[in-house]
């Protein structure tokens, strides 16, 4: 099955989307103003030696005119949604799932003095602005959800959701297990944010090949410390996949962490 790649876009992204949108009237963003956007966004530092966004990569931009109305309207449905799927199971291992409750909080005292707080944690978000991501079970790759469609209890006495994945349409919807493939989204790291991690934490990796670019989860198993210059993070960090077992070195850009809260 092939998949088109999930394409992160980064807070002040969305931000400048969101700002665009509620400027626009009629709230039709063609192909050409995506472009546009695409362009304007590659320019930008924060994606220096990422891979060019592509208008197609904007919400939608191909398959409706409104390509960015998701932005702002879709999500909150989608908030308000999740609010109510995360109350009505009420399940003790789903409240700490959800909110990424995560042991590994790394404090490396020896690394590189660098441009950056030392405060490992995270403000906990408004249930309102919760966002989730799902792990298909076809690829065991990691999705945006875009929506809860329907919700049922297998005969072992699990909870699953139908959900609806981010950029995508309704044939490549799944049923998903809650426990274990339902989490709130993993944050991409700034340079600022290298420090953070540390051996044995487990990451959200942009992995490449040939046909597709996906996210898996992974384990950091080494990490180079480098001195980071004008372009930010230079450090190279061994990344074991969890789901084959294979090695990378990547860079921190390819990288996103799992949210922590104290
Ligand atoms: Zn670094």
């Amino acid at each position: 099955m092939e998949r088109r790649s999930r394409i992160r876009f980064s807070p002040s992204e969305i931000a400048r989307m969101e700002k665009l949108v509620s400027n626009r009237k009629e709230r039709v963003f063609d192909e050409n103003f995506c472009r546009k956007l695409a362009e304007e966004f590659n320019r930008s530092a924060a994606r220096v030696g990422s891979r060019a966004l592509q208008p197609t990569q904007f919400p939608a931009s191909t398959t409706k005119p409104t390509c960015l109305l998701t932005i702002s309207e879709e999500e909150k449905t989608l908030a308000s949604e999740a609010d109510a799927f995360v109350s009505e199971i009420k399940t003790p291992v789903s409240e700490g799932k959800v909110l990424g409750l995560d042991t590994s909080i790394s404090n490396n005292e020896d690394a590189l003095s660098m441009d950056l707080p030392k405060d490992t944690t995270d403000k906990v978000p408004e249930l309102e602005n919760l966002q989730f991501e799902a792990r298909s079970s076809k690829d065991f790759a990691w999705y945006d959800i875009d929506n809860f469609m329907a919700h049922r209890t297998t005969s072992s006495g699990e909870v699953e959701v139908y959900v609806r994945f981010a950029g995508f349409g309704a044939e490549e919807d799944e049923w998903v297990n809650v426990r274990k493939s339902i989490r709130q989204q993993s944050i991409p790291l700034e340079s600022s944010e290298c420090r953070n991690i540390a051996t044995g934490d487990l990451v959200l990796c942009f992995k490449e090949s040939n046909d597709d670019a996906l996210h898996f989860d992974g384990h950091v198993l080494d990490i180079q410390r480098k001195q980071h210059d004008i372009r930010g993070c230079r450090c190279v960090f061994l990344v074991e996949y969890d789901h084959d077992g294979s090695q990378e070195r990547v860079n921190l850009k390819r990288l996103s962490r799992r949210p922590k809260y104290l």
